[in-house]
């Protein structure tokens, strides 16, 4: 079976930049061809990079989608059934928000394609294909992705490593709160490493929606990262001060960036949203941890929470300056 496998156009946001469209390839679409049979063939067009050929003679044709490429995923999925090939739909938007979907794709595979690629692969082959791929969340196997990636130059980021999926907190906002989000999970320490060799690269993005969700699994993948002297940035919880074991450790192992959801100063807001694991009161004490080692914070800021009130944005300039991110 020859399968094509879609990141659609992305929808730029006013602050994106070109850049945007080019930061690194989709690991979800890494991964579904990682999972694909040697009998078949994946092949990954990414229309933010390259043309789609609607002519292109295939089987199938598997499209990862986030909310703001919804609509393109719909037209290009409109143009292949058109001549009778089956479009299915995954990803990050289509496990949040299944429902917005309905009747877009001939299925959606909803949760981790370690668990509904397979199955759908097997229904492929007998004709039969269901509306719907739902992750039955049995196991937790995270596969390696291939990175045998094409066009590598095109992009600013291939050294894009995942360690976990999902989140053990569930904020409101977030996709990790939705009913079909993963539990959360961490791959086998030596897995994680095999990627970081077949990459080959002394800087390593690691994406993970939080890298220090199990701070155990954490500290001994960083005893393991030590001897590589590699550099490393990452997205931790704001919490992560309560650890600072762990923080020696990071710095020890190369980090160089920590992203932090500090999303909000206002502690309503964060109560709104169930980030309760935020503590506005403890952010000068986390932020003076990590530069005092020399980790250099990428923080992230919410407007519009609930609670949120037209002068949150000067006092939250404020706050950024008096704490010094
Ligand atoms: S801590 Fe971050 S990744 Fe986890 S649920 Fe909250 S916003 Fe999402």
């Amino acid at each position: 079976m020859k399968i094509l496998a879609i990141q659609p156009k992305m929808t730029r946001r006013p602050m994106d930049t070109d850049l945007k469209a080019k930061m690194s390839p989709s690991l979800a679409l890494l991964t579904i061809k990682s999972l694909t049979p040697s009998c078949h063939t994946v092949k990954i067009v990414n229309e933010n990079i390259e043309r789609i050929d609607f002519d292109e003679d295939v089987d199938l044709v598997a499209i990862t989608v986030t909310v703001d490429a919804l609509s393109r995923a719909a037209r290009i999925a409109g143009r292949f059934r058109e001549k009778g090939i089956p479009v299915v739909a995954g990803g990050i938007h289509i496990t949040s928000a299944p429902y917005t979907a309905e009747g877009l794709f001939d299925a959606l595979l909803i949760g981790r394609a370690e668990s509904t690629w397979p199955d759908l692969l097997d229904d492929m082959a007998h004709r039969r294909i269901k509306s719907v791929y739902r992750d039955s969340c049995r196991d937790r196997v995270i596969q390696k992705p291939d990175y045998s990636i094409e066009k590598k130059s095109r992009y600013i980021y291939t050294n894009v490593v995942s360690t976990s999926r999902g989140c053990p907190h569930r904020c409101d906002f977030c996709y990790n709160s939705s009913a079909d989000a993963v539990p959360y999970m961490n791959r086998p320490v030596e897995d994680v490493l095999r990627d970081i060799d077949a990459i080959g690269r002394k800087h390593i993005l690691f994406i993970d929606d939080n890298f220090c969700g199990n701070p155990e699994w954490t500290g001994a993948f960083l005893d393991a990262l030590i001897p590589l002297k590699i550099k490393w940035s990452a997205a931790v919880c704001a919490d992560i001060a309560k650890h600072p074991h762990l923080l020696d450790k990071m710095v020890e192992s190369g980090c160089q960036s920590l992203f932090i959801g500090f999303e909000s100063i206002n502690s309503s807001s964060l109560r709104g949203v169930h980030k309760s694991q935020n503590d506005v009161g403890t952010y000068d004490k986390l932020i003076h941890e990590l530069h005092s080692r020399g980790i250099m914070i990428n923080a992230s800021l919410v407007f519009g929470l609930q609670y949120d009130y037209v002068l949150t944005f000067t006092r939250t300039r404020a706050c950024i300056h008096t704490i010094k991110i």
